[in-house]
């Protein structure tokens, strides 16, 4: 069994408007202390006996997310990294011939080493620290070619530095970069979507997300668009009907250029899925460190204190951070294998999993699978590839 590690940085460079996320914007200053806690979290839980389940686990990959990771120095990403290397066993770092070629054998563990970035944080300088501290791979917030869209999005970066930070991350040698897409952001229009997706396919990232817009009723967005208003273009969202297919003119297209679609948002090149977020699906170990992070080891899900003043304060006075703790039952675990593991394109294997759980799920499928909403694969059962914009309806409906 091999451990996920998620370490969560909640700061951004200004809120965007449809976020609802536990992120914030603070001074500067505030980095330092917040990465100075986050490597005694990871010494603190090395040395307790709370994890002794993963304790052991090597390391095979780290996803640094946010908020925007990227704008913590360098340095202060390297140490975090350091940390864990001293207190975890990691797995060994992929082989290459090459950076911009890697030799990368889908079916061996290697070492992820992911760090989320906004493009206009992007230098020279970062790139090459990034590689050097052991990021291996960058998955930048790029959500839009549009610079209309990006600023009715309340977004720092435009166009032109989605390019630049592309071809900085190559120049320092990055040959595993992930790009994401938003379908339905306010000022979008089918040429606009059409436009960004024929851009990120020019740029031909190796892993692509693409997310419909989740308007939040908690964001600034939301509740403008809940009040009828019209600050941050609220009035121009698209329909769920013309995001459904803006999304479904992406799958064609992805796919024609070669990009395996292998979870609801997700595609990649061959070789290319991420690592760590398949372990969310698969329900596989990771431990989440830093404000608001949360963690699985197979039996118990736990999160930490949301608000990062309270975590670092948790942290420098030798408390815990760990504030809710549960213990998954059974009827929960079967839950989260349905709806986690049908995310997946390839399905889940049924019998693998009735037999897991002693249950039979033919008459809650059987609807399902006549209304065309779920199919056999050979023995997996998944999603119809026509209806994935349906999923979340498909879900309720199996869960019941
Ligand atoms: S960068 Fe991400 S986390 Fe930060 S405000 Fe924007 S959407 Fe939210």
């Amino acid at each position: 069994m091999n451990l996920g590690v998620y370490i969560q940085v909640p700061f951004c460079q200004t809120k965007c408007t449809y976020c609802n996320f536990h992120t914030g914007v603070v001074a500067r200053e505030k980095y330092a202390p917040y990465a100075d806690a986050v490597r005694r979290e990871i010494a603190n839980l090395a040395a307790s006996g709370e994890i002794s389940t993963l304790r052991d686990a090597p390391v095979d990959t780290v996803y640094f997310g946010g908020g925007t990771p990227s704008l913590l120095e360098p340095s202060a990403l390297a140490g975090i990294l350091d940390a864990l290397r001293r207190n975890f066993a990691f797995a060994e770092p992929v082989v290459r011939d090459s950076v911009a070629a890697p030799q990368i054998n889908a079916a061996a563990p290697h070492l992820e080493i992911t760090l989320e970035a906004d493009p206009e944080t992007i230098t020279p300088e970062k790139a090459e620290a990034w590689l050097a501290a052991g990021f291996n791979r960058i998955s930048l917030g790029v959500q839009s070619f549009d610079d209309r869209e990006l600023q009715a999005a309340g977004r720092m970066h435009r166009r032109a530095d989605i390019f630049a930070a592309a071809r900085i991350l190559r120049e320092a040698g990055f040959g595993n970069i992930s790009m994401d897409l938003i379908a339905g952001l306010a000022q979008q229009t089918r040429a606009s979507w059409e436009e960004s997706v024929a851009r990120i396919l020019e740029i031909r990232p190796e892993h692509i997300s693409i997310y419909l817009l989740e308007i939040d009723e908690g964001s600034r967005l939301g509740k403008e668009s809940l009040a009828g208003g019209s600050r941050y273009s609220a009035e121009t969202i698209p329909s769920d009907d013309a995001m459904a297919e803006s999304y479904e003119s992406a799958c064609a297209r992805l796919a024609d250029a070669g990009y395996e679609h292998y979870e609801i948002s997700n595609w990649g090149l061959p070789g290319f899925r991420s690592r760590h977020n398949l372990k969310y699906w698969r329900r596989e170990p990771y431990l989440g460190l830093g404000a608001g992070a949360h963690s699985f080891d197979g039996t118990r899900r736990w999160s930490n204190v949301h608000d990062s003043a309270k975590y670092v304060a948790c942290i420098e006075s030798g408390a815990t951070p760990r504030e809710q703790i549960e213990r998954v039952t059974a009827q929960q675990a079967l839950d989260e294998e349905l709806f986690l593991g049908l995310r997946q394109l390839e399905g889940i294997d049924l019998a693998r999993v009735e037999k897991k759980y002693g249950v039979n799920l033919q008459a809650r499928i059987a609807a399902l699978r006549e209304q065309g909403l779920l199919e056999m694969n050979g023995a997996l059962l998944r999603l119809a590839p026509a209806h994935l914009t349906v999923s979340n309806e498909v879900f309720v409906e199996l869960l019941g």
